[in-house]
């Protein structure tokens, strides 16, 4: 089936669904966005995803507040009408169409929703990944998943032309995260990672890694760490919606990891027990 688009309530094929030039997400990336994995109709870690979106529209002061569950019979519908077996779930809400001023459109204006299902094949959890580091020039609001990627987008560019499969961000001498995803170390036993703070994305994945940690007694400490860290990690881990939980070959070219492969499984094989359990697959 081709991937499918839904917009203010038209469905068709994506490739040939069209929005207004006056959206405010073309001209100012005025909004904010969600993306999970989804088997069949059931999406991965739904209400986290939810949860999340709303801090982002908060974030943003965009007035957009369906019920909760006739948003996700909307979704759903989506999924069903993709037909897919396993899927991206993509969607994303623009404060209003209007005539392009920087401040928020007075007058009769609603917020657009948009929503894609593309076909996904799932990730392979052994592959490992290789990483390049890149200074992080990002805002302060990087707790908000706003449309504005620029930078997160030059980052996975010139990840790609290093042909690396993602850049980490370096603040001040520390990891922030990557590209598009969330990175932690294991160290001595114990997995480090950002604090969620306006400097990272508060990931749904690694908010489940966490728990699970948590339940397999290793301990978390979410302190930011070191980009040297990254070279003296027992394991450097990558994590996302659409990749999971996975580890790190190499980073800027240097091996890494491969120290604690027994913690790194038992932490990967949790995820995967959980997400296989919650999907039914
Ligand atoms: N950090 C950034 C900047 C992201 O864009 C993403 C995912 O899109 C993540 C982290 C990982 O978040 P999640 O685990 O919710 O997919």
């Amino acid at each position: 089936m081709p991937a499918i688009g839904w917009y203010n309530g038209i469905c068709g094929n994506l490739s040939e669904m069209t929005i207004p030039m006056n959206d405010r997400a073309v001209y100012f990336g005025d909004g904010c966005y969600e993306a999970c994995l989804a088997v069949g109709t059931r999406a991965f870690a739904l209400s986290r995803h939810l949860d999340r979106f709303e801090h982002s529209l908060k974030g943003l002061s965009i007035p957009f507040c369906p019920d909760r569950d006739a948003f996700i019979r909307t979704l759903t519908d989506c999924l069903a009408a993709a037909n897919e077996t396993c899927s991206v779930l993509y969607w994303q809400v623009s404060r209003a169409t209007a005539q392009r001023t920087h401040a928020f459109p007075t007058g009769e204006t609603a917020p657009n929703l948009l929503i894609t299902v593309t076909p996904k094949k799932l990730a392979v959890p052994e592959q490992t990944m290789k990483l390049v580091t890149t200074e992080d020039i990002r805002y302060a609001m990087c707790d908000v998943k706003t449309l504005n990627l620029i930078p997160n987008v030059l980052a996975n560019e010139h990840a790609r032309r290093c042909g690396a499969d993602e850049a980490i961000f370096v603040r001040d001498g520390f990891v922030t995260e990557g590209s598009h995803t969330n990175i932690h170390i294991l160290k001595d036993g114990v997995l480090y990672t950002h604090p969620t703070d306006n400097r990272i994305l508060p990931g749904v994945t690694r908010a489940i890694l966490l728990e699970l940690c948590a339940g397999l007694s290793v301990r978390v400490s979410e302190q930011a760490f070191s980009k040297d860290a990254l070279f003296s990690a027992d394991e450097v881990l990558v994590t996302s919606s659409t990749l999971g939980v996975r580890r790190t070959a190499a980073v800027d070219g240097t091996a890494v990891g491969g120290r604690d492969p027994g913690r790194f499984l038992m932490i990967r094989n949790a995820y995967d027990h959980l997400f296989s359990e919650e999907m039914r697959v």
